[in-house]
């Protein structure tokens, strides 16, 4: 941990709160004696669950976790840096909330977590004077006591220490106390693939399993509270317990956690297709928790862009896993990712990506446009793909997919699901949004009683991304 002692602005209301604070030494449970903190949350699932922990944290050294940016003492932005748009649009906000633009008001605290804390370090405090506190992922944990010896100290800090872990760490203690259906539990931190565009290494470590006990303890303690799904979260979830001493494997972790009573679904991102066997489809085919629903990224059709990614398979090779998983899990849904533009990719390149997508069909891509990040071996590379291009060809592939989840939603037609509700419809209250195993958005009318509950829904209508229809049985 580096301290920078430079000045810092007096987070007026404080003054009263930094006597109570300073006297109470966070004991004091009162809201009226303790900073307001609004956590702003970007980026993936991983940031999803830091966020969460971060919040019990708080919560339990007597911080008020609040939704309300406005009354905030203390902003922290949690930070994607996988992609560069996410990073400009911190930087945006970040820059908006300092000059009291917008709907943001000044004389807050500014705290940036997370991936884009780790990449830029202290550049960060450069480029935006404003922030107080500059936090690796590696770090959360320590956010409560930084926090405090901000306030106190009128310092700022900069926590970037790459060797601290925190996969050891038992969550269960801090997870968010409200009342929900589904929760991410995170198995491992960190890759060791080196994907060349990738930044993730680089900010989040080399990977780390997080104990299996703890991972059972997490889970049974959230399953305690009325949760019903669980998605394990990795960057590799197949690598997950190469690092544990004795041997270990994702697939143990799975039966283990299969065997939990009260678990009624399962799931679990990301997989690497050069790391799925068939152990695992054959894992998520026999336990019956495990839903029939896979992320597998393919990132590009072309062999010669994957070669230069450093994915380590080939078009064939991701064909004939895809081919086997559906043999062994019949009617497993997939999703995937796409990066279009990668530098160097050329039309025939493109092509081939839009033959892939064509055979597998998948029920949801997520496509992204290329742009170099800071650390990762691609960066030394030319951007050479034209943004027109990149346009064009994210368009063409996003029109694509449409048509196919389109089609592929049809067979739901007249079928009679199993949907886990999860909550009532933003448009409609009279409606409930659910979720069958494949990962399919069901809507349908019903009263609220069913939230949490796995019933049986007829469906009806179906359009690329909802699927409508009626409460069958319980
Ligand atoms: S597998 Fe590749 S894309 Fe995924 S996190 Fe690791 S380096 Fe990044």
């Amino acid at each position: 941990m580096k301290d920078k002692d430079n000045n810092i602005k007096d987070i007026t209301p404080n003054s009263m709160r930094l006597k109570n604070l300073s006297k109470a030494h966070f004991s004091n449970q009162s809201s009226e004696c303790h900073p307001k903190v609004f956590i702003k949350t970007f980026g993936c699932q991983m940031n999803d669950y830091d966020s969460e922990i971060l919040r019990g944290i708080l919560r339990k050294r007597g911080f008020v976790v609040s939704g309300d940016l406005e009354s905030a003492d203390i902003v922290l932005f949690n930070t994607c840096s996988v992609r560069e748009h996410a990073e400009r649009r911190v930087y945006g906000q970040i820059a908006s909330l300092a000059h009291g633009k917008g709907q943001m008001t000044n004389g807050k605290m500014i705290g940036l977590v997370g991936c884009m804390a780790q990449a830029h370090k202290e550049k960060i405090l450069k480029d935006l004077p404003y922030v107080d506190l500059v936090c690796g992922p590696q770090h959360i944990y320590q956010i409560p006591d930084y926090l405090e010896d901000i306030i106190l100290n009128k310092k700022k800090i900069v926590a970037v220490d790459e060797k601290q872990r925190p996969a050891d760490r038992e969550n269960h203690d801090f997870r968010d106390e409200t009342k929900r259906i589904k929760a991410y539990v995170t198995i491992m931190e960190g890759c060791n693939n080196f994907c060349s565009y990738c930044i993730v290494p680089y900010v989040r470590g080399r990977e780390k399993s997080r104990p299996p006990e703890l991972i059972i303890k997490e889970i049974t303690s959230l399953l305690k509270r009325g949760i019903k799904e669980i998605t394990l979260l990795g960057q590799n979830v197949n690598s997950y317990g190469k690092d544990i001493a004795g041997g270990y494997s994702f697939c143990d972790l799975l039966k283990k956690i299969d065997a939990i009573g009260d678990l009624r679904r399962l799931r679990f991102v990301t997989s690497h297709p050069k790391d799925a066997e068939e152990e695992m489809f054959r894992a998520m085919a026999k336990l019956p928790t495990i839903c029939e629903s896979l992320h597998l990224p393919v990132q590009s059709g072309s062999d010669r862009i994957l070669k230069c990614m450093n994915r380590k398979y080939s078009k064939d090779d991701y064909l004939r896993k895809i081919e086997l998983l559906r043999k062994i899990v019949p009617g497993c849904s997939l999703s995937t990712d796409i990066i279009v533009g990668y530098p160097g990719e050329t039309d025939e390149d493109f092509r081939q990506t839009v033959e892939i997508i064509k055979q597998v069909r998948y029920d949801t891509a997520y496509i992204f446009k290329y742009s170099p990040r800071p650390l990762t071996r691609a960066a030394g590379l030319e951007d050479d793909v034209p943004q027109s291009v990149k346009e064009e060809r994210n368009q063409e592939l996003l029109n694509l997919q449409k048509k196919i989840v389109r089609c592929n939603n049809e067979k739901y037609r007249n079928k009679e699901l199993g949907v886990l509700v999860e909550s009532a419809s933003d448009k409609d209250e009279k409606f409930l949004v659910g979720r069958s195993r494949t990962g399919k958005m069901v809507v349908f009318e019903g009263p609220r009683e069913l939230i949490g509950k796995i019933i049986g829904v007829r469906v009806g209508e179906v359009n690329t991304s909802t699927l409508s229809g009626e409460w069958a049985r319980l």
